[in-house]
């Protein structure tokens, strides 16, 4: 298969971490016969250097027409102080608006290398935690209206069908990717747009008799996810609730350098990033851990390119290098080797095994 993938590196640590995931790419075309072509785009602090503007329209058409996007991260102390509308986070909004991706996919798995990372008790992580939150992503009441009178200010909550459906599908055909368990979250004994969310819901039910539905209200989700997250395999909700269990989800987990995501819209083509920003502070000095964005590489293959093999390899390379005990700096515990971003990067590939 050829696919042809927009490459932002972006600012910071950026260019460390996707030149990393390149190379598992490329191994993974070597291995199992595909072409990988990659278009760079520049967005961020860096295109604003370049062209005074953090995605001009040029670099934006450059990713809509891609089969997919893989991003670094961006944003510095460097481009504080510009205006608001572009800063090099602008761009990043600008790019998911112009990209359509709805969706905001993130797993929150924990590693069982990683164990004592996770603030919960070790019983509660012995018994697994691997689940993905879908997130409503350009809806709800972070886009309704805003305004304020007076003393009294208001945020609008709205949601249509077609909105709620759209994502709904979403979490279906993730579910059914995975063990087939979908938990849809919602405040339906309070809100009006919950109750629709609900019927919506259960109506797209019908038409994936092979997933279980179930139906859970938040505030009990956001205490169960600290409880028994091992109940959980997908939670599909929408976008302020998403927002808030999506960060509790990554807490669990403990380490932010290996998480990643995905954000999808209409068609395959999605945009691919870690959760993590671009941290300048250790930036330049091949210590940036790889691994969220070696993962969010991996969810491009499995969700925009259906390569589910290609991803498993990717996984279990990773889990492979946890094994032998190599650990970059932000994960280092007592008795493990130490590696940089760039030796890690290439102890995952050794590690990668074709079909
Ligand atoms: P950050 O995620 O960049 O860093 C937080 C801490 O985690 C830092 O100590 C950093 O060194 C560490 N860290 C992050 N990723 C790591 C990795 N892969 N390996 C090892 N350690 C890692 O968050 P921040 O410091 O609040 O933000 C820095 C910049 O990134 C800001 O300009 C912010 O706006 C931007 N940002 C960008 C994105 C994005 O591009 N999607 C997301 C969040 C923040």
């Amino acid at each position: 298969m050829t696919k042809n993938i927009a490459v932002i590196r972006g600012d910071g640590i950026g260019p460390e971490i996707v030149n990393e995931t390149l190379k598992v790419l490329d191994k993974v075309a070597e291995l199992y016969g595909h072409t990988f072509n990659y278009t760079d785009v520049d967005m961020g602090g860096c295109a604003i250097d370049k062209y005074g503007d953090p995605l001009p329209e040029a670099e934006l058409k450059k990713c809509v027409e891609s089969d997919s996007v893989l991003l670094g991260a961006v944003g510095g102390d460097k481009w504080n102080d510009v205006p608001g509308n572009m800063r090099p986070e602008k761009g990043l909004l600008r790019l998911r608006a112009g990209m359509g991706v709805y969706s905001n996919n993130r797993p929150a798995k924990i590693w069982p290398q990683l164990a004592d990372a996770s603030p919960l008790k070790k019983a509660i992580v012995e018994k697994g935690i691997d689940f993905i939150i879908v997130r409503e992503l350009i809806g709800g009441i972070y886009f309704g209206e805003h305004k304020t009178e007076g003393n009294t200010a208001t945020d609008v909550l709205k949601y249509n069908e077609s909105e709620i459906e759209r994502i709904g599908r979403i979490g279906f055909e993730t579910a059914r990717k995975r063990s087939k368990k979908l938990c849809s979250v919602e405040k339906s004994n309070v809100l009006d747009s919950s109750r629709l969310w609900k019927r919506v819901m259960h109506r797209l039910a019908d038409e994936y008799p092979d997933v279980e539905l179930s139906d859970m209200l938040v505030d009990n989700c956001a205490m169960q996810i600290v409880k028994n997250p091992a109940q959980f395999d997908v939670i599909v909700t929408e976008n302020m609730f998403g927002d808030i269990l999506s960060d509790e989800a990554s807490m669990i987990t403990g380490s932010i350098g290996m998480i990643p995501s995905s954000s999808l819209g209409a068609t395959s083509c999605g945009l691919y990033e870690p959760i993590h920003g671009s941290a300048p502070d250790i930036a330049g000095k091949d210590i940036a851990n790889p691994i969220g964005t070696i993962l969010s590489a991996a969810m491009m293959l499995r969700f925009s390119f259906d390569m589910e093999k290609e991803a498993d390899a990717i996984e279990k390379a990773v889990s492979d290098y946890l094994d032998k005990g190599y650990r970059t700096a932000d994960i280092m515990s007592e008795g493990m080797t130490l590696v940089g971003c760039k030796q890690c990067g290439e102890l995952i590939i050794e590690n990668l095994k074709g079909a």
